[in-house]
């Protein structure tokens, strides 16, 4: 399939989504409403999730899906991926400065000029608080620490794609400590991972992966992540067999986070941090594109999975 192709099927099963209420179309790409069918699929395979890590000893943390524009700053986010974020401003003019901003809303031109950055940013994925956090409370136990959260990421990247979209969720586990105890999280979730998702009954496949860093730079920096295994995706297909997507993904941060916040483990070493990240609208989405649109028609045992 060349581009053209894949855009049109993109477009095609998005129209299929709207069509059957599955989403509710808002008028922005990426943005959508989800109706009670699609996050009862959410909330069954979360559950799956729960039913598969739940037994690791995890902390639970729940945050809402903005950052402190501090943590924000401190992550580095901007450097690797400028076009992808999104902050949040606000008003921050005078009352002649609200006149004009009124009469320019009213003319159809920009009234944007006295929006001022506010403290909040949109959370780009659901682990950046976590790292933080976790370093304010000091040096790591022995055993170091494992995260669960889940949250609503934002990623200013419209595309008629259902399965890219602007505000979507994710549920990560994230492993924070030595090196071996690190690597060792992300080759169980590798494993765990695919036969998690191969109950599901949807062709799936595990690959090495990189993230789009912005630039000349940041193509270099996707070169060296791939070479060095740093990331991996199971991908499934959705809109496309030969382009499939990333529904679950694998990294493998190294020190990077541990180095930004200065997070240590009980031996005075700087932490490696991994995480495994569930795209729930993605699995969601290829859930009904390989089963259908009718939940209660899907195969006897991916209902007993999801529904028990
Ligand atoms: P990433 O941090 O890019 O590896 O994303 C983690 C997971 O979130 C991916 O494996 C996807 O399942 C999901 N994801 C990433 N970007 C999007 C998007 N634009 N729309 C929906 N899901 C996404
Ligand atoms: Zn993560």
């Amino acid at each position: 399939m060349n581009m053209v192709d894949i855009t049109a099927a993109q477009a095609a099963y998005r129209d299929e989504l709207v069509d059957a209420g599955l989403l509710i179309p808002t008028g922005v790409d990426g943005l959508y409403g989800r109706s009670g069918v699609f996050e009862d699929v959410v909330e069954r395979f979360d559950a799956l999730v729960t039913r598969w890590g739940g037994r690791d000893g995890a902390e639970v943390m729940r945050f809402p899906p903005a950052l402190n524009r501090q943590y924000f700053e401190e992550s580095e986010y901007l450097k690797s991926f400028p076009h992808l974020a999104g902050t949040i401003h606000s008003f921050g003019g005078d009352e002649k400065a609200h006149r004009t901003l009124l009469r320019r809303l009213e003319e159809g031109q920009d009234w944007t000029e006295d929006q001022v950055a506010t403290d909040v940013v949109m959370t780009p994925a659901a682990c950046y608080p976590v790292y933080p956090t976790i370093a304010r409370r000091g040096p790591l136990p022995g055993e170091g620490k494992l995260i669960d959260v889940f949250s609503y990421c934002f990623r200013h990247e419209p595309s008629i794609d259902p399965a890219r979209m602007q505000l979507f969720r994710m549920r990560e586990y994230i492993r924070i400590g030595t090196p071996d105890q690190v690597v060792e999280f992300r080759e169980l979730w590798l494993e765990r991972g695919r036969e998690m998702m191969g109950s599901l009954d949807m062709p799936l496949d595990v690959d090495v992966a990189n993230d789009p860093f912005f630039g000349r730079a940041g193509a270099m920096l996707s070169n060296s992540q791939r070479e060095q295994k740093l990331k991996f995706e199971l991908l499934i297909p959705i809109t496309s067999r030969e382009k499939p997507t990333a529904c679950l993904s694998f990294n493998y941060h190294q020190d990077h986070f541990g180095h930004l916040w200065d997070i240590h483990t009980a031996d005075g070493g700087v932490a490696h941090t991994a995480c495994v990240g569930f795209g729930m609208e993605r699995v969601a989405l290829a859930l009904f594109r390989h089963h259908g649109f009718d939940t209660a028609a899907w195969p006897a045992s991916v209902r007993k999975v999801l529904w028990g």
